[in-house]
């Protein structure tokens, strides 16, 4: 089967683990302080925080810029629920933004505007399958409106651009993101002090961690703020290490894989339309195509299994989520709707070839070709 995302993972990463289990320190130490060092020189900042999932680092950024009740945040709805989730876990309020549209699924920056309210304190942006959201913009905007400005880079790591936003960025090295530590994320905050006080708070809000009383020998610790136990351990840490070595080159390969795709795709799947253009800046997560509206999904879906392609659909529209449409059920985004209905998700990932590529659209080709009728179909 060929599958949309596959982590790449050989005697690299088994030798990083073996060389942990040896040292007799498998909780947050000097590979987790290390892992941090490399990521932050990638993406041109002078820190960053290891955590143990991107969902734990956007509950961090949230809970140290102090948003909370009474506070809303614009997130878009096409975007993995942990997006939102991470709002309501400070008690603030999700607030959905609709999609530019169908060729750029990212966050409008006019529907952004007109759900802002005397509430707004914050922006979450999610880069949708890699592709950047437009810096200027973004950040023109929220200096406007006095607005905190919060990247979800789940999809993005590895650009030296992502993590420079605004105040803070969240990744996620789960296994089927572009690096991966099996469960993992890290947090980029351009402010020392709300760097601080990230660390801190990952850590039970204590004032030292068990490895820097071990080297001062000092048994007294202070806990000054709300903390939660948001670390990353050695384990993943070393496995991230040999991960981030190889991530500029997988990043690449994605990069030619996609562009493959885009000539494949207008050659011989006209009527499907692949959202972006080749030359917006991604880290190329995923492979999204919007099929045409005559055609009925599921039927391709079912085709292209039956020749050893797995696709996937990113995303369900959070809020057309059951949790999410009973605490607002009256919330109307025709374009994300659209998008989410149409949306299809190829195979890519490193481990694929060109041939993959040829092999996935001729297989689309063959689908589309075949009568599928919408009314037919009950
Ligand atoms: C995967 C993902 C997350 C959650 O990441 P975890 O590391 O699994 O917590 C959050 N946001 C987006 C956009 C994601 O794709």
């Amino acid at each position: 089967m060929l599958l949309v995302s596959e982590p790449v993972l050989g005697a690299d990463e088994k030798a990083a683990l073996a060389a942990v289990i040896d040292s007799g320190w498998v909780t947050m130490g000097d590979r987790v302080h290390e892992f941090e060092q490399v990521f932050a020189r990638m993406h041109d900042a002078d820190d960053s925080i290891a955590v143990g999932s991107c969902t734990a680092a956007l509950h961090l950024i949230l809970h140290a810029l102090g948003i909370g009740p009474g506070d809303e945040v614009l997130v878009p709805s096409l975007t993995f629920v942990a997006t939102a989730n991470a709002v309501l876990y400070v008690g603030a309020r999700p607030v959905f933004v609709d999609v530019e549209s169908a060729a750029v699924p990212l966050m409008s920056l006019d529907e952004a505007r007109a759900k802002c309210t005397s509430r707004t304190r914050a922006v979450i942006l999610v880069h949708f399958a890699g592709y950047l959201a437009d810096r200027d913009a973004w950040q023109a905007f929220a200096r406007s409106k006095g607005l905190l400005l919060v990247e979800d880079a789940a999809h993005a790591p590895g650009l030296p651009a992502v993590g420079t936003f605004g105040d803070a960025a969240a990744f996620s090295f789960y296994g089927n993101k572009n690096m991966t530590t099996a469960e993992g994320g890290a947090i980029i905050a351009r402010s020392r002090a709300l760097s601080d006080t990230i660390r801190r708070a990952r850590s039970h809000g204590m004032t030292s961690n068990t490895r820097q009383r071990l080297a001062c020998r000092r048994p007294d610790y202070d806990v000054t703020i709300l903390g939660f136990n948001y670390r990353m351990d050695e384990l993943r840490a070393a496995v991230g290490l040999v991960q981030l070595r190889k991530l500029p080159a997988w990043n690449d390969i994605r990069r030619h894989l996609s562009h493959r795709y885009r000539q494949l795709i207008l050659e011989l799947c006209p009527s499907v339309m692949v959202p972006f253009d080749a030359s917006w800046l991604s880290a190329h997560h995923l492979l999204p195509i919007v099929v045409p509206k005559a055609i009925r999904r599921q039927s391709l879906i079912d085709r292209l299994r039956e020749r050893g392609i797995q696709t996937t659909v990113h995303y369900p529209p959070v809020h057309r989520l059951t949790f999410y449409n009973d605490l607002y059920p009256d919330t109307a985004l025709p374009n994300t709707e659209e998008f989410a209905q149409r949306e299809l998700t190829l195979p890519l990932h490193p481990g694929m070839t060109p041939a993959d590529v040829e092999y996935v659209v001729n297989s689309l080709a063959a689908a589309l070709g075949a009568p599928v009728p919408t009314s037919a179909v009950a």
